[in-house]
């Protein structure tokens, strides 16, 4: 599958705080977009210490004529993408692409179970709303650490239909996966949106309650991975070069830019472009992608190297794809 998307510029109008972390910007494309499907995302154009990169932001709620809603959260551990739209001013401009969605919504269920973790609720938002309208019968699951880090708690509270239970952390709220899909009426659709640990959690939980894989939507915010995000080492076997990965730098990065081509496309870890061969590991590997299945990550026979990452020293072989190409 590749990833085509076409971009246009925007003016930011405005920002507002929903949290001490999270931050909402609405802004106007010089084209406006008249619809999107629920739980749509854009890509965003960000400058990472001078380096163009682009980072994914789901749109809030449904089409507004007022622009298009995302909220972004400060990431504290991250390579400066959701720092860089923090210190953007009413009146900035960027280049954004048009709204595509990942997930894929059956509207003819009699039941939905709608479940976010933390930011996770920006494309469970709009969705819940599609819902509410349609009059449909659904229950929203929202997990955070404490309920002030609840972005949209007063707007899903208010939501007319909408039956919420959120999960506090602090409060001892603790979303039990396990007994939520235990509950679940057949035939409901759950549509899920979280971190990776938590994603990875729910898809085996929604296979012990007996539930097929297909009534399961889901997206994550990938990237955050397993283990901490630390410096590692890369071994190329065919060219017996040997690189340091530094915690703010993608494997993919680091050998492009070292002459040793490999070719990537939607550099978030969904279309396994750019996998390449893992021929030894000194240490442990942290898949943060969504394209391989939990079979292919446990074999670790394959890598994507524009989001995971590893603790030691990976050896690859990137030849086999200079070959195959
Ligand atoms: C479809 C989609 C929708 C999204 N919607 C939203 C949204 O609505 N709101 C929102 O806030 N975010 C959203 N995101 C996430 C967003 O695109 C960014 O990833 C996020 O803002 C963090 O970007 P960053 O550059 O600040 O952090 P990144 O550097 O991307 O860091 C993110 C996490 O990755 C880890 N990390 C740090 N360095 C590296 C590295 N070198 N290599 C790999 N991992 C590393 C860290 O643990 C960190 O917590 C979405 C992502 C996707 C794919």
């Amino acid at each position: 599958m590749r990833f085509v998307d076409t971009w246009t510029s925007a003016t930011l109008l405005a920002t507002r705080d929903l949290t001490a972390d999270v931050r909402e910007f609405l802004l106007r494309p010089d084209a406006p977009v008249a619809s999107f499907a629920p739980g749509s995302h854009i890509n965003v154009g960000v400058d990472i210490g001078g380096r163009p990169e682009t980072r994914s932001y789901s749109l809030i709620g449904e089409a507004d004529p007022q622009g298009l809603r995302i909220a972004v959260r400060r990431a504290p551990d991250s390579r400066g993408g959701s720092r860089y739209m923090w210190q953007l001013a009413p009146g900035a401009r960027l280049d954004i692409t048009l709204p595509t969605s990942q997930f894929q919504i059956d509207w003819m269920r009699p039941h939905y179970c709608l479940i976010a973790g933390g930011i996770g609720i920006t494309p469970i938002l709009g969705i819940a709303q599609v819902l509410a309208r349609r009059h449909a019968d659904f229950v929203v699951h929202y997990a955070v650490r404490s309920r002030r880090d609840a972005a949209y708690l007063r707007e899903l509270q208010e939501m007319p239909g909408s039956r919420l239970v959120l999960h506090a952390g602090d409060e001892g709220g603790r979303l039990d996966l396990a007994a939520v899909f235990r509950e679940l009426p057949p035939q409901a659709m759950t549509l899920f949106c979280g971190p990776m640990r938590m994603l990875d959690a729910a898809r085996h939980a929604f296979l012990a309650a007996g539930r097929p894989l297909a009534d399961l939507s889901y997206e994550t915010f990938g990237s955050s991975g397993l283990l901490p995000t630390e410096p590692f080492r890369v071994r190329l076997a065919d060219a017996g070069a040997e690189f340091v990965i530094p915690s703010d730098r993608s494997m993919l990065d680091v050998l492009n830019e070292a002459g040793h081509e490999v070719i990537s496309d939607c550099r978030r870890g969904e279309c396994g472009v750019c996998a390449i061969d893992v021929v030894g590991i000194d240490g442990e590997i942290d898949h943060r992608d969504v394209f391989f299945s939990d079979h292919q990550k446990r074999e670790n026979r394959k890598i994507c190297p524009c989001v995971s990452r590893a603790r030691g020293v990976l050896t690859v072989d990137t030849l086999h794809r200079t070959q195959a190409a």
